[in-house]
Order: C-alpha cells, then structure tokens, then sequence
C-alpha cells in the first residue's frame, strides 16, 4: 500500500525501510519531529519552551518540552526518533531514584541537511532503543518517552548545544537567557532552518509549475477523487510527487480538521495539513511498509 499502486512506474526512496518510526510523526523534507504524535499547531502542550524559567526563575529552560496525546500521561511510551542522520555519543541510564535527567542519550547530529551540526539531547527516556557508537538514520527509534528523573508527567525534553557540552549533564542552572542562547539552539528555529536547508540540497526541487502539477493530476486522481491541483496541499502533494517522496493517490477530498482551521487531506501514503496561522502544509502522518499506527 506504500505508495499506492504505482502505476506510474514511482517507488519509494530505498532510505524510507531504515526509518522504523511507524505513523504519526510530523516530517519535512525527510527532517523529523522527534515526539511520536506530536501536534503541529500545539507540540507543547504546556511544556517548558524554550528560554522559559523554570527552577523558581533561576534557569532559562535550555529546550522544549515536547508532549504528544493530550494529557499528562498520553506519551508515556511513545517513540522518539532521530530528527536527522547522526551518532549515538552517550547512552546514560537513570541510577533509578536521582531527580533530574532520567534515562538520557545525546545524538551527534552531523547530517549535511543539519543547519549547522549540533549535539542533540534526550531526557526522561523510558526505554533506550540504540547503543553508544551507534549510527542513526533520520527518523530511526532511539528510544521511548517516559518520565524517568521523578516527573510526574511524561515528556520529551530536548535539547539541542552548539557544541560539545562541559559534561553530559551539563544543565544551565543560574546561567542567563543570553549565555542560554550563545550555547544552544532555540530547536524550534533549528528545526525550521534545517528542513528549509534540507529542501534546498542535492538540487532537489522546491516548486512546481502549474504544467507539472495539471500532468501529475491522473496519478492522483487514480483512486476516484478529481483534486483541484491548485489548493496547498495539492502543490505540497505534486512537489512531493516531483521529488521521489511519495504522497500516493488521493483518498479524500479536503476536509475540516480540529477547532484551529486546519484542513487535511489522506493520500495513500501520507496525510498533508494545511494551517491557516502560518499557510504551510506539514505531514502529519507517514505511512511505511504499510504501518500507520
Ligand atoms: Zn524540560
């Protein structure tokens, strides 16, 4: 079902089958969000940001608090995934009573799509799902999300240094936003930047002309569903289709999703949003090898 039938003689990038994510992980441009199930419009959900205060205003908070599911516990379990090619440099498992870091690892992200190659960290892991010394592939399982270090509430905290950190518990306390900023990422921003940099690579396209995409219409349409090439989504679709991804043939039509304005649509091999806020389209859901859960 990957891809869908095929029929314009298409297959899929043999890198997908290193990606064991399964479904439900936001992805651009072959850069992942790493929380499974995180939401677009909200990946938060309460969590700590980037530069918010915690530790009663004595920490700039060095990352984001990434949680999926929509209540305290929803992502325990969960997968987290390599946003991008890296090394697994550390794999520290939690003594099982010190409050702090949990179960965590620190990914060597060195990827050329990387904006600028960044030492990416873990915490709170429930599980571990890769050795030290270990390559990883974008989108590969690193671990589970869970709540190791005494949260109550499992989470996915993330953080992306500049550069080799002083230790692997390296932690900001009393540090200003401004010493924050100088040696991490705002990974929100790490992330926008990369994608775009990614997209830009190995001359791969970035639009499509209207002649293109009124050609592409046939393949996607092949299932019964006439789409208007046109809309967002559809440029996303026949940009997808141009650059050897695969979206697959419609299955629906646009459709109202969730209470913020978006608009989805379901290919065979992938979900698209459209969010009015910003008018981007993102992936909301990859289908591998036939797995969307
Ligand atoms: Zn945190």
């Amino acid at each position: 079902m990957n891809g869908g039938p095929g029929g314009l003689g298409w297959v899929p990038p043999g890198v997908k089958s290193q990606a064991g994510g399964g479904g439900g992980f936001l992805e651009q441009n072959g850069v992942f969000v790493p929380l499974q199930y995180t939401s677009a419009g909200d990946p938060l959900q309460g969590g700590y940001g980037f530069c918010d205060w915690t530790d009663n205003g004595r920490t700039p908070h060095p990352g984001v608090d990434l949680n999926s599911g929509g209540s305290c516990n929803a992502d325990e379990g969960v997968q987290v995934v390599a946003p991008t090619d890296g090394l697994v440099v550390a794999v520290l498992p939690w003594d099982g009573y010190t409050s702090g870091e949990g179960n965590h690892l620190w990914l060597y992200l060195d990827s050329p799509v990387c904006v600028a190659p960044a030492y990416m960290h873990f915490d709170h892991l429930q599980a571990f799902a890769v050795d030290e010394g270990q390559r990883v592939a974008a989108g590969q399982v690193i671990g589970t999300c869970g709540r190791t270090g005494n949260w109550d509430c499992a989470h996915s905290h993330e953080e992306i240094a500049k550069a080799l950190p002083s230790s692997w518990w390296q932690w900001p306390y009393g540090w200003s936003v401004a010493q924050v900023q100088a040696a991490y990422y705002d990974p929100g921003l790490w992330y926008q930047q990369t994608v775009e940099k990614a997209g830009g690579m190995n001359g791969l396209p970035m639009d499509t002309t209207p002649e293109e995409r009124q050609a592409m219409a046939p393949y996607f349409a092949m299932y019964g569903v006439s789409p208007n090439m046109e809309t967002a989504i559809m440029k996303r679709a026949a940009l997808a289709y141009k650059r050897d991804e695969t979206p697959g043939p419609c299955l629906t039509d646009e459709y109202p999703y969730g209470d913020q304005g978006f608009v989805r649509q379901n290919f065979t091999a992938r979900i698209l949003e459209w969010h009015p806020q910003d008018n981007q389209v993102y992936t909301v859901e990859v289908v591998k090898d036939g797995i969307s859960t």
